[in-house]
C-alpha cells in the first residue's frame, strides 16, 4: 500500500456523501490520487513526508463537473450573441467549426480547461462535434491532458445536414465516422492516467442519419463507453423530428431503442411528460444546461419533473459560444433562479439541489459517481478549496452553500487538485501561464475569424431594443 502523499488540513469540508456531512476542523488525507482518510484533525494519520495544503478557514468541496462543452468554443466568445439556435448556428458557429484546425483545436481546449479549472471544476466533458480536418480530436485530447484537468473526450459527429443548415464541411461519411470513433476509444478510452475516457456523440436528429444512431448504439455496447447527444433543444429541433419520423426527436430515439443508463441527453428543453416517462423508464441520463437555453432562448427545461421522476440531472455550461463562459459556480445560481422564477416556487430547486447537480448527480449521469463527485474514502481525489471568507462577493458566510451557489463569483477558487495532482495553488496554475496560454488562444481566435468571415459579427452596429437578428449583417 502506498503512503499517504497529499493532506489537506483543518478546513470545513463539504463531502456530498449520502449522509450529505459537512465536517469541520476536517483532514482529508490521499494516497496515489485515492482519498484514504475523511474526518476530524485529531484522528488523522500522520502526514510523513505529505504535502500538506492548509486549508483552515476555508471551504473543500468536491471538483465540479461540467456535463456538456464544446471546447473549440472557447474560441467564439461573443460573436453570436441575442440570436436563437439555428440563427447562431448558421451565421457563427458552423461557418466557424468548418475552419477549425488542429492547432485551434489544441490551444482552445488547453485555454477552456483552464478556465474551468480555474472556476472549481475538474471534470468536463466536452462534445467535439467539427471534423472538417481529420485528427482534431487527438488535438483536443491533448490540450485536455496537458491542463491536467479530467475528462470525457466525446467524438462527435454529423453524417446528414439537413437543408443546407450544416456546412458540408461538418458532414462525414457514416463509415469514416465508425472507422475514427473506434480508433479514438482504442487511444483514448482511460488514457492520461485513467483521466480521459470516451463517448461517441451524434450531434442532434436534423445532423444524424438513422443508420448512424444504430451504429452508435451497438458501437457503444460493443466498447462498453457511453453515448451522449444534443436533444430536444429547441422547437427548430422538434419540427425537423416531427417532419422527417412523425414524432418529436426523444420519441424517435426510443423507437430505435438506443436510450439506456449509459446515454446522457443534452438539453430536454422541449420535452412532454410523456417523454420524461421514457426518460425515467430507460434509465438516460439529462445534463442541464440553464445558462445556454436561456442566451439562446430555447426555453426552459422541466428539470423538477424530470426530477421528481427519479431522472439523474448533471449540470452544465455548454460551449462558451452560448453562455460565454465555463464558470460552473454562475451556472449552479443560474439555474436555481431559472427553475424558481419559471415555477414561482422558492423551493423548487434549492442551493444545496445545485451543488449536488453540479458534483454527485453530474458523477452519476456520466456512470462515474463510483469515483468523483464526492469527497469520501475510496474515491479519486479531485478536490477543490474555496476561501468563501476571504472575497467581498462571498463573505461574511453563515452558511457556505448558500455563499459558494448565491454570492460566489467563482474566483474563490483558491487549490485545485485532479486525481491527487495539485494544479491550482492559491489561485495561481502551478504548470501554466494563463496569460501566455490565453495570448496563443486569442491569435488562434482571430485567425478563425478571419478564415471564417466572421469579422463582421465583431464589428456589428450597436443593437439596441427592437433590433432585428439580421441588423446586424
Ligand atoms: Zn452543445
Amino acid at each position: 500500500v502506498a503512503g499517504i502523499d497529499l493532506v489537506l488540513r483543518g478546513g470545513t469540508v463539504i463531502t456530498m456523501d449520502p449522509g450529505r456531512r459537512v465536517v469541520t476542523d476536517c483532514t482529508i488525507a490521499c494516497s496515489d490520487g485515492t482519498i484514504t482518510y475523511v474526518g476530524p484533525d485529531s484522528e488523522a494519520p500522520a502526514a510523513g513526508d505529505a504535502v500538506v495544503v492548509d486549508t483552515k478557514g476555508k471551504y473543500v468541496i468536491p471538483g465540479l463537473v461540467n456535463t456538456h462543452s464544446h471546447l473549440f468554443q472557447t474560441m467564439l466568445k461573443g460573436l453570436g450573441d441575442d440570436r436563437e439556435l439555428v440563427d447562431w448556428f448558421r451565421c457563427m458557429t458552423g461557418p466557424s467549426a468548418a475552419h477549425l484546425r488542429a492547432e485551434d483545436c489544441e490551444t482552445a481546449a488547453l485555454c477552456g480547461s483552464l478556465e474551468a479549472l480555474r472556476s472549481g471544476t475538474t471534470c468536463i466533458v466536452d462534445f467535439m462535434y467539427a471534423h472538417p480536418r481529420p485528427a482534431l480530436t487527438d488535438a483536443v485530447a491533448r490540450g485536455l491532458t496537458r491542463s491536467g484537468i479530467r475528462s470525457v473526450l466525446a467524438r462527435g459527429f454529423n453524417d446528414a445536414g439537413s437543408a443546407g443548415d450544416v456546412p458540408p464541411a461538418l458532414v462525414e461519411p457514416l463509415d469514416q465516422i465508425l472507422d475514427d470513433c473506434r480508433r479514438v476509444i482504442e487511444l483514448y478510452h482511460g488514457a492520461a492516467g485513467g483521466r480521459l475516457t470516451v463517448r461517441l456523440a451524434p450531434c442532434m436528429i436534423w445532423s444524424v442519419s438513422p443508420e448512424a444512431l444504430l451504429a452508435t448504439r451497438e458501437l457503444a455496447t460493443e466498447a462498453g463507453v457511453g453515448i451522449t447527444m444534443h436533444v430536444a433543444e429547441t422547437p427548430y429541433e422538434l419540427s425537423v423530428s416531427n417532419e422527417r419520423y412523425g414524432m418529436g426527436d426523444l420519441a424517435y430515439l426510443d423507437s430505435l431503442g438506443v436510450l439506456g443508463p449509459d446515454f446522457l441527453a443534452v438539453h430536454c428543453v422541449q420535452v412532454t411528460e410523456a417523454d420524461i416517462e421514457v426518460l425515467a423508464a430507460r434509465g438516460v441520463c439529462v445534463s442541464h444546461n440553464p445558462t445556454s437555453n436561456m442566451y439562446l432562448a430555447s426555453g426552459v427545461a422541466p428539470i423538477p419533473a424530470m426530477l421528481a421522476a427519479g431522472v439523474p440531472v448533471g449540470l452544465a455550461c455548454d460551449g462558451t459560444a452560448s453562455n460565454n463562459n465555463h464558470n460552473m459556480i454562475e451556472s449552479m445560481k443560474m439555474a436555481s433562479l431559472l427553475h424558481k422564477v419559471s415555477t414561482r416556487d422558492p423551493l423548487v430547486l434549492t442551493g444545496e439541489k445545485a451543488l449536488e447537480m453540479a458534483t454527485i448527480d453530474g458523477a452519476r449521469s456520466l456512470g462515474m459517481d463510483h469515483l468523483i463527485g464526492s469527497i469520501e474514502p475510496g474515491k479519486r481525489a479531485d478536490l477543490v478549496v474555496v476561501d468563501l471568507e476571504a472575497s467581498l462577493f462571498a463573505g461574511p458566510v453563515h452558511y457556505p452553500v448558500s455563499s459558494l451557489v448565491y454570492s460566489a463569483l467563482g474566483d474563490e477558487v483558491d487549490t485545485v487538485v485532479v486525481d491527487g495532482r495539485v494544479l491550482l495553488e492559491h489561485g495561481e496554475f502551478v504548470e501554466h501561464d494563463p496569460r501566455e496560454v490565453l495570448a496563443h488562444c486569442g491569435a488562434a481566435a482571430r485567425g478563425l475569424v478571419d478564415r471564417a468571415g466572421t469579422a463582421w459579427l465583431r464589428e456589428r452596429p450597436w443593437r439596441s431594443v427592437g433590433a432585428r437578428p439580421d441588423d446586424a449583417r
